[in-house]
C-alpha cells in the first residue's frame, strides 16, 4: 500500500465514514458509481473490486465482462452533499481485466494514453475548462420545452435571483470538494450560466468535469430546479459549449509562448492549432457527439460553425485569447467547439492527439479568421478556405469513420463501440416525425 492509499483508509477511520464510492465513466461519458463497505477498500486498492461490466454501455463484450474497479487514492474527496453522520466518500477507479491489464474501454485509460505520448515528447497537458449550463424549473413536461428559472442575460446581475444563489452553492460544493472555480457569471441564454475551473492536467481536469456535473445536479435537486448539460435544450437561444483552454507545458515552461511574436504564440503553439483544424471534423462525432449537438454548432449563439481560428474571434471555432501583459507564461489555446454533454476523457485525448500530430507532422497554419465567420457568405468563405463543421451526427460518424488519428487515440474497442451506438442514435432519430414536420406537411 502506498502513502496516499494510507491516508485514504485512516481518514475513512477518523471520520467514521460508512460509505465510499468508487466512481468511473463509460463510454458515453455517464458517470456510474460502485458502493463499497471501508472494510472491503484495502482488498480494493490491491486487486480491485469485481463488477459485472457487461451492463455498462461500451465497456464489455459478453465473454470479458468480469471486470475490476481499483479505486485511485489521489482522488479521494468527501461528498458534501451527504452530510457528516456517517460520512460518504468517492474515488475516481480504473477498470481492470481479471488479468490485471488496463481496460481498453476505460475513458481514464484512453486519456492516460494520449498523455503518456505527449509525456514521450517532453509535453504536459494542462486545460481549463468553462462550463456553461442551463437551470430550468423542474416541472419538466415530457416533449414541451424545458421553462428556464430567470429571463436575465450575460453577466446580468439578477437580485436574490435563482441563478447567483444556485451559482455560490454550486461552488462552495465544489471547493469543499478541492476543486477550485476560477469564474462564474451568468451566460447569454435565460437561464443559462457557466462557471469556470482552475487549470489542471487534463485527467484532473476530466475528473473534476464528471464530479462537477454531479454537484450542480445535486446543488440543483437541493434548491428545487432541474440542471442541464444539452448542447441545445431551447430552439433560439445560445446552446451550452465546454470551450476549453489548453496548453503543452515543457517542465516549467509553456511551449505555447514565444516572446514578441505574434500573440505571443510559439511555432509550436502554430503547429498544435493546424492539428486541431486539419481534424476538427474527424473528432466531431466525440466533442459533440448527440443529435442534438450539431443544432447548437450551427444555430448561432457565438457557438462555432467553422473550421478555422482567429485572435478574439468569437466566431472561430479555435481562439487565441488576449494576452495578459507581463503574464508570460499564460499563452493557451481556446477550443470553442466542445458541448457541455461530451465525455471529457475522450475529447480531451483527441483535441491532444490532434494538436501533438500537427506538431510531429510540421502542420502549416492556415491564415486566421479576422472577420465575423458567421456573417460571410458560403462562397467568402470557400474563396478563404474555411469548411463548415459536420451539419450532423450523420455527417460526423461518416467522416469519424475514416480517421486513423480517432481510431489510434481511441483504440479499436472504444472506436468500434463508439461508432455502432452512434449509428444506432442516428438511425433512431431518423426514425421520429416531428412536431415540424407534422406542422409543415401534415395538410399538403
Ligand atoms: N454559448 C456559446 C456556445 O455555445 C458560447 C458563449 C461564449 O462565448 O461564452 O458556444
Ligand atoms: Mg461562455
Ligand atoms: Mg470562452
Amino acid at each position: 500500500m502506498d502513502r496516499q492509499q494510507e491516508f485514504v483508509l485512516r481518514t475513512i477511520e477518523e471520520r467514521d465514514i460508512r460509505f465510499v464510492r468508487v466512481w468511473f465513466t463509460d463510454v458515453l461519458g455517464t458517470l456510474k458509481s460502485v458502493s463499497i463497505a471501508p472494510a472491503e477498500l484495502e482488498g480494493a486498492f490491491s486487486e480491485g473490486i469485481g463488477f459485472d461490466g457487461s451492463v455498462i454501455e461500451g465497456l464489455a463484450r459478453v465473454y470479458e465482462a468480469d471486470m475490476l474497479l481499483r479505486p485511485d487514492a489521489t482522488t479521494f474527496q468527501l461528498l458534501p452533499w451527504r452530510g457528516e453522520n456517517p460520512g460518504t466518500a468517492r474515488m475516481f477507479g480504473d477498470i481492470r481485466l481479471p488479468d490485471g491489464n488496463a481496460s481498453a474501454a476505460d475513458p481514464r485509460t484512453v486519456l492516460r494514453r494520449a498523455m503518456a505520448r505527449a509525456a514521450e515528447q517532453g509535453f504536459t497537458f494542462y486545460t481549463h475548462p468553462e462550463i456553461e449550463f442551463y437551470l430550468f424549473r423542474p416541472d419538466v413536461a415530457p416533449g414541451m420545452p424545458p421553462v428556464p428559472v430567470d429571463q436575465a442575460g450575460f453577466f446580468d446581475h439578477v437580485p436574490h435571483g435563482t441563478a447567483h444563489d444556485f451559482r455560490r452553492a454550486a461552488i462552495t460544493t465544489l471547493e469543499n470538494m478541492g476543486i477550485s472555480v476560477e469564474f462564474s457569471h451568468h451566460e447569454g441564454g435565460p437561464g443559462q450560466n457557466e462557471i469556470d475551473l482552475r487549470y489542471a492536467d487534463a485527467l484532473a481536469t476530466a475528473d473534476n468535469i464528471m464530479t462537477f456535473r454531479a454537484v450542480v445536479k445535486e446543488v440543483a435537486l437541493e434548491r428545487g430546479v432541474f440542471a442541464s448539460f444539452m448542447p441545445k435544450p431551447l430552439a433560439g437561444q445560445p446552446g451550452s459549449a465546454m470551450h476549453t483552454h489548453v496548453s503543452l507545458f515543457d517542465g516549467d515552461s509553456n511551449a505555447f509562448y514565444e516572446a514578441g511574436a505574434p500573440y505571443q504564440l510559439s511555432v509550436t503553439g502554430r503547429k498544435f492549432i493546424a492539428g486541431l483544424l486539419r481534424h476538427a471534423n474527424e473528432i466531431s462525432a466525440v466533442t459533440n457527439q448527440w443529435v442534438n449537438s450539431y443544432k447548437r454548432i450551427w444555430g448561432g449563439g457565438e457557438a462555432p460553425a467553422h473550421v478555422c481560428w482567429g485572435h478574439n474571434n468569437r466566431s472561430a471555432m479555435v481562439r487565441v485569447p488576449m494576452h495578459k501583459p507581463g503574464k508570460g507564461q499564460s499563452t493557451r489555446i481556446e477550443v470553442r467547439s466542445l458541448d457541455s454533454a461530451c465525455n471529457p476523457y475522450l475529447s480531451y485525448a483527441l483535441i491532444l492527439a490532434a494538436g501533438l500530430k500537427g506538431i510531429e507532422e510540421d502542420y502549416e497554419l492556415p491564415p486566421e479568421a479576422e472577420d465575423d465567420v458567421w456573417s460571410l457568405t458560403e462562397r467568402e468563405r470557400r474563396a478563404m478556405g474555411i469548411d463548415p463543421l459536420p451539419a450532423s451526427l450523420d455527417e460526423a460518424i461518416r467522416i469519424m469513420e475514416d480517421s486513423e488519428l480517432v481510431a489510434e487515440t481511441l483504440g479499436e474497442h472504444v472506436f468500434d463501440f463508439f461508432l455502432r451506438n452512434k449509428r444506432a442514435e442516428w438511425s433512431g432519430y431518423r426514425e421520429q416525425v416531428t412536431a415540424f414536420e407534422l406542422e409543415q406537411y401534415l395538410r399538403l
